[in-house]
């Protein structure tokens, strides 16, 4: 057995109890989990503050000088022990609350020291709390190096006195036995066209850099290898769907297509839009089974383009389906839909979650004899007593507020597989699509239909509610109407809804009937009310519609012009950006209104300014990724990637991930299998990754 797989509590300095700490705390079992434990970053130990320089702005510093005296201020359970630092500058005091008597048996007079830590201001004095502290003087049998690796700690580490320094004594002992047990992990050949680092020296270099360049180097290598390997696994699978699975071809573009295109299309298509639906076109002629992702910002006209290929699959006699996350949503697409395609021989249906029984029946026995040529719906159209005739084409709209699975199940409704098209308006930056999207083409429309004049935003506090409420007023004078958007996280909170309700009173008492008239859906509203709620803003017999994020997705009202959000602080980025994209769909200038308390977290500040400065989707999805991580943006979470990266940051990261796409392209490109035997070494490390991580295998 190699060395590696060693239990960490037999490794010399380390023993059973620190080793159960390391278990609990940071999942630290073996030589190599340890081995893989990296530090988040290097503090160049040459390098020294003078204290007569330091200020609470910086941040952690270090420090050096000698102890001029200790004592132990306060009564018996409130005791903290306060040295004196001084460094020829200045002094400094360094505090412990626990731990010290320890500490101060420790610390000696007159020896030289090292000091790491944060200084900040307590009772007017400058002090650093907990600091790390360590002889200046090396013993001899340490690593040399210039520069010292810091690693993240728990509380409870720390209060057993584990430093980062303790945790590079560790990695010491640890490559004093293990350093002939480290194995190369990528193959010969790309270690030395690409000019990697060895691992063995990477893996030295990240815990010990023997320089900068080096630690460069090693931490190029390790990210490059986290990353070319979640790369060469999504384009395995990829390439082992697209195998697998022959597809339906669509050669004809036939009569219902032409008519409609002649005859019904109510405006000029975009150049986006048409070069969207060319790239599925080819997709879906091609014999391959399509698996295509559409981007494009709210507005952009994603449902036209849906439309005209589902019409190419009817003119090939396959039925479709546009499945969407919500009931008001599906009912808003067959309306508008069966008005586009009037007079033309198709048939179209709808399946939601309040559909009648009756009516079900009716319409399963349609979908299997063929009569229903597209069918509409919600997550009900999964459910396994859905069976079609000959189903060629799914599209699944919102993404984003689907998961894989669900996508994997409409996979089965026919013999082969239907074609695939997911659309989603909450754009993802480019990097990260690739690798959510890893298995998917991708097509965006990066242009939004003529005439749309972009929406004004502004930010109010809670203070300036007459203003606003003057400016809804003048606005639906002008004949507009206007959404009001309480926050409704989980839709069983009750204070939430009494916020949507107060908010409904105060309305009604500044709007009052009959010359106003406000309408409200929540999630708590059975569907069928909600539907008609929502279907008297459609045809504008109310100016005002107070709603919770329920109408965030898809619905489309032109003569909305004004989006008003209340508690703005308690939405994110990517929801902001959904409900913002409600209004603006007319020709007339729109107006969203961010209404927040006087108290904003740094954070909300933040997200407020981005939407204030820009109505681009893509710029609001990089700030968020910047804001939150790639793996808490909408959309991420149940694409199966590990976003608990060792040392790669998939935000971060983009030119090393950009680069290890290719590389891992060109691998599969020449071996697909990956049975040329210098890959062999990918071939099973991969097998091992999947096996050890469930998630892998279930990437989107
Ligand atoms: P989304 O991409 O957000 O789903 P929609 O498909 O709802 O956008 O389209 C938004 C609005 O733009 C709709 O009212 C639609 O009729 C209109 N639209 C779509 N394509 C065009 C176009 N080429 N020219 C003008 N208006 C268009
Ligand atoms: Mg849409």
């Amino acid at each position: 057995m190699s060395k590696l797989l060693s239990e960490i509590k037999y490794l010399q300095g380390v023993g059973p109890k620190r080793a159960e700490l390391l278990n609990k705390e940071i999942e630290i079992f073996t030589f190599e989990d340890m081995l893989y434990y990296f530090p988040f970053k290097h503090i160049d130990k040459t390098k020294f503050y003078k204290i007569s320089d330091i200020s609470p702005e910086l941040p952690h510093i270090q420090i050096k000088g000698t102890i001029k005296y200790t004592e132990i201020i306060g009564q018996k359970f409130k005791q903290r022990l306060v040295a004196s630092f001084f460094d020829g500058t200045d002094t400094i005091d360094l505090v412990w609350f626990k731990g010290i008597k320890w500490i101060k048996e420790s610390i000696k007079p007159n020896i030289e020291y090292i000091i790491y830590g944060k200084a900040t201001i307590f009772n007017r004095q400058m002090n650093i709390v907990h600091p790390e502290i360590e002889p200046s003087v090396k013993t001899s049998s340490e690593i040399e190096s210039s520069l010292q690796a810091h690693y993240s700690l728990t509380e409870k580490l720390r209060n057993n006195f584990f430093t980062s320094k303790s945790i590079s004594k560790i990695q010491q002992a640890l490559f004093n036995v293990v350093s002939s047990d480290i194995y190369e992990t990528l193959p010969f050949y790309l270690v030395e066209k690409l000019n990697l680092l060895p691992l063995n020296k990477a893996l030295f270099n990240i815990h010990f850099p023997q320089s900068t360049e080096l630690l460069n180097k090693a931490q190029f290598r390790l990210k490059f290898e986290e990353l070319f390997y979640i790369q060469l696994n999504i384009l395995k699978l990829k390439y082992n769907t697209t195998k697998k699975f022959a597809g339906y071809k669509f050669p004809v573009v036939g009569e219902v297509f032409n008519t409609f295109f002649k005859n019904k299309l109510p405006f000029e298509l975009t150049n986006a839009q048409k070069k969207v639906i060319k790239e599925m076109r080819k997709d879906m002629g091609s014999g391959k089974q399509m698996n295509r992702l559409l981007q494009g910002d709210v507005g952009s006209g994603k449902t036209l383009v849906a439309l005209m290929i589902i019409l190419i699959a009817i003119d090939n006699n396959f039925q479709a389906c546009l499945m969407v996350p919500t009931e008001i949503l599906a009912n808003q697409h067959f309306v508008s839909i069966s008005k586009l395609i009037q007079g033309l021989n198709v048939e179209i249906g709808i399946l939601t979650g309040s559909s009648k029984k009756s009516e079900r029946n009716v319409l399963h026995q349609k979908l299997q004899d063929g009569t229903i040529n597209i069918l509409i719906g919600t997550h009900a159209l999964i459910e396994d007593t859905v069976k079609f005739k000959n189903l060629g084409l799914v599209i699944i709209d919102e993404q984003h507020r689907f998961g894989v699975v669900q996508r994997a199940k409409m996979w089965a409704k026919n013999t082969n597989p239907p074609h695939m098209l997911v659309m989603t308006a909450t754009p993802i930056p480019r990097t990260l699509a690739m690798t959510v999207y890893g298995d998917l083409d991708v097509s965006v429309i990066d242009e939004l239909p003529p005439g749309r004049k972009s929406i004004k935003t502004v930010h109010y506090f809670d203070s300036k509610r007459l203003v606003v409420y003057g400016f809804i007023e003048k606005q639906i004078k002008l004949g507009r109407q206007i959404y009001v958007v309480y926050p409704l996280i989980e839709e069983s909170e009750t204070l939430d809804y009494k916020d949507l309700m107060d908010g409904y009173d105060s309305l009604s008492r500044e709007f009052p009937l009959p010359e106003y008239s406000i309408g409200v859906v929540h999630g708590r509203m059975k569907p069928h009310d909600k539907d008609l709620e929502m279907q008297r803003f459609v045809e504008g017999k109310t100016q005002i519609l107070i709603a919770t994020t329920v109408i965030e997705v898809g619905v489309d009202v032109p003569n909305a012009s004004v989006m008003l959000i209340e508690s703005t602080e308690r939405f994110g980025l990517s929801q902001l950006h959904q409900l913002r994209g409600r209004v603006g769909r007319g020709a007339e200038q729109s107006f969203c209104i961010l209404m927040t308390s006087f108290k904003l977290s740094n954070e909300a500040r933040k997200r407020i300014n981005i939407m204030v400065q820009t109505n681009n989707g893509f710029e609001i999805a990089e700030a968020d990724m910047r804001l939150r991580g790639p793996g808490d943006i909408e959309g991420t979470q149940q694409s199966g990637i590990p976003f608990d990266l060792r040392i790669a940051n998939l935000g971060k990261d983009t030119q090393i991930l950009q680069y290890a796409r290719d590389i891992a392209e060109k691998v599969i490109n020449n071996d697909p299998l990956l049975e040329n035997s210098n890959n062999i070494i990918l071939k099973n490390n991969l097998e091992k990754m999947t096996s050890t991580n469930k998630e892998w295998s279930v990437i989107s």
